[in-house]
């Protein structure tokens, strides 16, 4: 199939093409481009709240000039987004000790260590972020997040998330790996990433050997949600990582008028375990303000990976898993499982005892 934003539309050779740093460059021009095709406004109340990213390398994975394409549904715009939804639904601000550290679970928290992507999803769970966007940590938020780790023996894995931690150069990706790495009792780093997806030029060899070789064992949870984004560009950048020693999961979000049928479910999980990617989550689309067009309702969600079950290897299944509200912590729930209906919701029980209602 042809692409509708053909990599020869940009003019530029090889060498532009596979640097990552043009990539990103041209990642803001790239949405005006979109922006002119499907003839939506920069000024539109939608692009001002929410502004457009999208790398030439992710629109050229588009197969038709539509809204409805699975890759443009996922970086362009949408009127839907104005409506509904609640900016930090989870409450992760209220686990803060320290800025950009959410410390939810006893074992593990979470450093954001930019705002900063290289394409701007439109499901983003972090739509709150979109009106302050940081670069790199400062040393004092960096200093203050490693020291709070320190105090914490508990703690003994940090998601290294953002935004995209693999927008950053390399330089400042290692110091902060390298910080971390200083914690003794920390037994791991799990870098939270769509690069992969959106820009896998970002995995040269040299950033893998930094994230291979920073003295703690490193996962990266990559970000793929359509088979159609399952490239030999990301298959070989999947490969870079393997080769230096970083195994590679993924947690796709369920989206509506993405990928909410069971087909393309299928192809999407056995062709990540084919590219050597084990699929880890399916999440359920979180009630988050500027995403709710996206939500399918989890009785779809059990729909599908029971249509999936024990029809696609177990390898290939994910866990289907969603957060609760009143920072009640994540859910999994298993294909056939029964439901207990509450009011206009389903209740749940979090892994603390609380029952909480999820809508
Ligand atoms: C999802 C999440 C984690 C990681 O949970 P896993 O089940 O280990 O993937 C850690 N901290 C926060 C705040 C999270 O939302």
């Amino acid at each position: 199939m042809g692409s509708v934003f053909d990599r020869k539309d940009w003019g530029v050779g090889d060498a532009e093409w596979d640097d990552w740093h043009w990539q990103l460059r041209e990642s803001w021009r790239t949405a005006q481009r979109v922006m002119d095709a499907l003839g939506l406004r920069a000024d539109s109340e939608v692009c001002r709240r929410y502004p457009m990213q999208a790398t030439p390398y992710y629109l050229s994975l588009a197969q038709s000039l539509g809204v409805m394409d699975p890759i443009l549904r996922q970086c362009v715009a949408s009127e839907e987004e104005l409506h509904g939804g609640m900016p930090d639904p989870f409450g992760e601000e209220a686990y803060s000790p320290v800025p950009r550290l959410v410390h939810r679970y006893p074992d593990r928290a979470l450093f954001m260590t930019t705002s900063r992507c290289a394409t701007h999803c439109r499901h983003c769970m972090r739509k709150r972020n979109w009106q302050c966007f940081d670069g790199k940590p400062s040393e004092d938020v960096l200093v203050a997040a490693v020291d709070y780790v320190s105090k914490h023996r508990e703690i003994r894995e940090i998601l290294i998330s953002g935004g995209d931690p693999l927008t950053l150069d390399d330089d400042d990706i290692a110091h902060v790996l390298k910080a971390f790495a200083t914690v003794d009792h920390l037994e791991m780093l799990r870098i939270g990433s769509r690069v992969p997806v959106v820009m896998p030029q970002r995995l040269t060899d040299s950033l893998c050997e930094i994230l291979g070789g920073c003295g703690k064992t490193v996962w990266l949870a990559a970000h793929f949600n359509h088979p159609a984004e399952l490239s030999e560009e990301s298959r070989l950048a999947v490969e870079r990582l393997l080769r230096h020693g970083v195994p590679v999961v993924n947690q796709s979000v369920l989206l509506k008028g993405v990928n909410d049928d069971a087909e393309t479910l299928r192809l999407l999980f056995t062709g990540l375990l084919k590219m050597k990617v084990k699929p880890y989550y399916l999440f359920h689309g979180d009630p988050i303000e500027g995403t709710m067009h996206f939500r399918t309702g989890v009785e779809r969600g059990l729909e599908l990976m029971a249509a999936l079950r024990n029809r696609v290897s177990g390898m290939a299944m994910p866990a289907f898993s969603f957060d609760l509200p009143e920072s009640g912590g994540k859910i999994r729930l298993e294909p056939g499982c029964e439901l207990e209906k509450a009011g206009d919701g389903f209740a749940f029980t979090s892994f603390e005892g609380r029952r909480i209602i999820y809508r």
